[in-house]
């Protein structure tokens, strides 16, 4: 398998498969992303792809494949059924194809191409919301608004395709804190989707944030302020059927609960740290990682 750089897949893609079909992300703009900011954005050639999916298909059967790098539904329509096609003919086993996606690019698939995707194997998008508060995703330069995020999920869920969304604690300051878990809460409500992971920033130097923040026009919550943040997003939270976890390496507080059962113990539990602010209910600094 040939790879152009650091690869980046979600935690839930961990055994798949990763096929690299795009280098980099095609916007590369978010002030807090440092992902892909070594690399120009490209979409692979068929060849190449095809080249590394002939190769996996001497592996042996594999149930997922994930599609990497940063945003690759932006690859158009005929080459993304291509792509799908052709994995579908060589790879053994193959249950499920998961993808990075924009809401803009999601918005640019009508429902028939979406339902075309679906039934050629994509049966996950994993989409970053990062906040459901209009002004931090301002400040943050997110290309796309809470409303657009919105229809991009609902589209995406009625083409019966699995979204698992991204938000990331602390990214609004500690000014805008309160406002931001507020908003990120009713907004993730609205896009119902079945995951959730909520990451915690952690500022890359070189990063736009990162001036920012040397600068002091943001400062960043504290790791209890930054449970607190938790606390009020899921408190915001109605879902019909929800996975939402806050176990990655970024977080002060790893959750796994299952929502709406489990959100009431969750709370109980923040309010108990919030309570007692003992460091030593939280993950050490040095395991912190993005
Ligand atoms: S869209 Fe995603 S990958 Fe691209 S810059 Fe923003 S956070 Fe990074």
């Amino acid at each position: 398998m040939k790879y152009e750089g650091m690869i980046y897949r979600p935690p839930s893609e961990a055994n798949s498969l990763i096929l690299q079909v795009t280098v980099g992300c095609s916007y590369n703009g978010c002030t807090f992303c440092h992902s892909f900011r070594d690399r120009t954005f490209r979409i692979k050639s068929f060849d190449e792809i095809k080249e590394d999916i002939d190769q996996a298909s001497s592996f042996g059967p594999i149930p997922r494949v994930f599609l990497a790098d940063g945003d690759a539904l932006i690859i158009p329509q005929p080459d993304l059924i291509r792509i799908l096609k052709y994995l579908k003919l060589k790879i053994s086993g193959l249950e499920r194809v998961g993808i990075y996606a924009n809401a803009v690019d999601v918005l640019k698939k009508d429902m028939d191409e979406l339902k075309e995707l679906k039934a050629l194997g994509l049966g996950i998008i994993y989409l970053g919301l990062e906040s459901g508060n209009p002004e931090v995703l301002k400040r943050v330069k997110k290309n796309a608004t809470v409303e657009q995020m919105i229809r991009a999920a609902k589209r995406v869920k009625e083409a019966a395709i699995q979204l698992s969304v991204t938000v990331l604690l602390g990214v609004g300051g500690v000014e805008l804190s309160h406002d931001h878990a507020a908003d990120t809460g009713k907004v993730l409500s609205e896009m119902d989707p079945e995951f959730v992971g909520a990451l915690s920033l952690i500022v890359v130097p070189g990063t736009p944030i990162d001036e920012e923040l040397r600068s002091g026009r943001l400062v960043l919550p504290n790791p209890f302020e930054l449970i607190r943040e938790l606390g009020i997003m899921i408190a915001n939270c109605r879902f019909t059927e929800c996975f939402f976890a806050s176990n990655h390496a970024s977080n002060y507080l790893p959750l796994r609960i299952r929502m709406p059962r489990e959100k009431e113990r969750a709370l109980q539990l923040i309010r108990e740290v919030l309570k007692r602010k003992d460091p030593d209910l939280l993950r050490p600094e040095y395991m912190r990682a993005l």
